[in-house]
């Protein structure tokens, strides 16, 4: 991980090796916070610009609501503060991390009265499904691990203690040999991967999972709605099963780090013609176009730095 100069630590910027919480840090036992992915491009005249800035911190203050958090700064504090950070670090690309944790005036399951605490990180951060796997594909398999429920932990939330099952999708997916794992809900059908969300092309419709399915409300997937509407592309939310997913035309999966990475196989079995599939090529190609600055339908989801 390169380092950079300034994290942002409720409300000043710290050096880098100087933000630092205490062992007892109440998120760090029981795991409740929140927070964010976000990336920003280089942009036009390889001026920075974060993509759907508003909608991730729209996201991290619902995530808040959701688990019952008060952020004690307002969102454009802390939407200039993303800015800042970029800024200060005087990054070009970059991807950001803010943090909403408790602190360690108290232990205990009770949160009332324990300390909110911000803090927003940003360093460079190349592909992270890899560059092989936005060109030509990744190999995934169905996890042996279900998605949380949405009355247990509730999936609104981008929460911190939800990565618990997402580690462990990931981690046995990448023990068996596959770049990534997807997760079925509790009724069986498909809800995610462990950090993206899934759409899948088939006769000439795109689907994804819907939203009571377990699933995040990924950014990256909004954004895939309006691209497809765009390219004129029929898109549907609903009900998919794991096996409408083996006999697909095309399965692709969105995130902020992931951005549009093709599946090329999943569970041993080739997905189309186990290449990147042609719908998705368009949509990807759209993607970077936009993030890139060179899309002036869509530059309303830049913000300069
Ligand atoms: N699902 C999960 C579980 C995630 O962690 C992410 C990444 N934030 C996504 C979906 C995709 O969301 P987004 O496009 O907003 O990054």
């Amino acid at each position: 991980m390169e380092k950079t100069e300034k994290i942002w630590l409720d409300g000043e910027l710290v050096p880098w090796d100087e933000a630092n919480v205490h062992v007892l840090t109440h998120t760090l036992h029981y795991g409740l916070g929140v927070f964010e992915g976000i990336r920003c491009y280089k942009a036009k005249n390889n001026k920075p610009a974060v993509f759907r800035l508003n909608e991730h911190v729209d996201r991290l203050f619902q995530s808040a609501v959701v688990l019952g958090i008060d952020i004690p700064f307002s969102k454009k504090e802390i939407f200039s503060a993303i800015l800042l950070v970029i800024k200060k670090n005087r990054l070009k690309e970059c991807y950001i991390r803010p943090i909403v944790f408790l602190g360690h005036n108290q232990m205990g399951l009770n949160p009332s009265g324990v300390d909110v605490r911000v803090a927003i990180a940003a360093w460079p951060w190349g592909t992270y499904l890899g560059d092989e796997g936005i060109n030509s594909g990744i190999r995934v398999r169905i996890s042996s691990f279900t998605r949380h429920h949405v009355n247990i932990t509730m999936t609104r939330a981008k929460a911190c203690g939800h990565y618990v099952n997402s580690i462990l999708a990931k981690t046995e997916a990448i023990r068996d040999g596959y770049d990534e794992a997807i997760l079925l809900d509790q009724q069986g059908y498909v809800s995610e991967g462990s950090g993206e969300n899934i759409f899948l092309f088939s006769k000439n419709r795109l689907r994804t999972p819907a939203l009571s399915c377990s699933n995040l409300e990924g950014i990256t997937r909004d954004s895939v709605f309006d691209i497809a509407k765009h390219l004129k592309i029929e898109i549907e939310e609903g009900h998919i099963t794991r096996d409408e997913l083996y006999i697909a035309d095309e399965v692709f999966l969105t995130g902020t780090a992931a951005e549009i990475t093709p599946v090329r196989e999943i569970d041993n079995r080739a997905i189309g013609n186990g290449k990147k599939g042609k719908t998705t090529a368009r949509i990807q190609k759209v993607f970077f176009e936009i993030v890139r600055g060179n899309h002036t339908k869509f530059n309303r989801w830049l913000s300069k730095v």
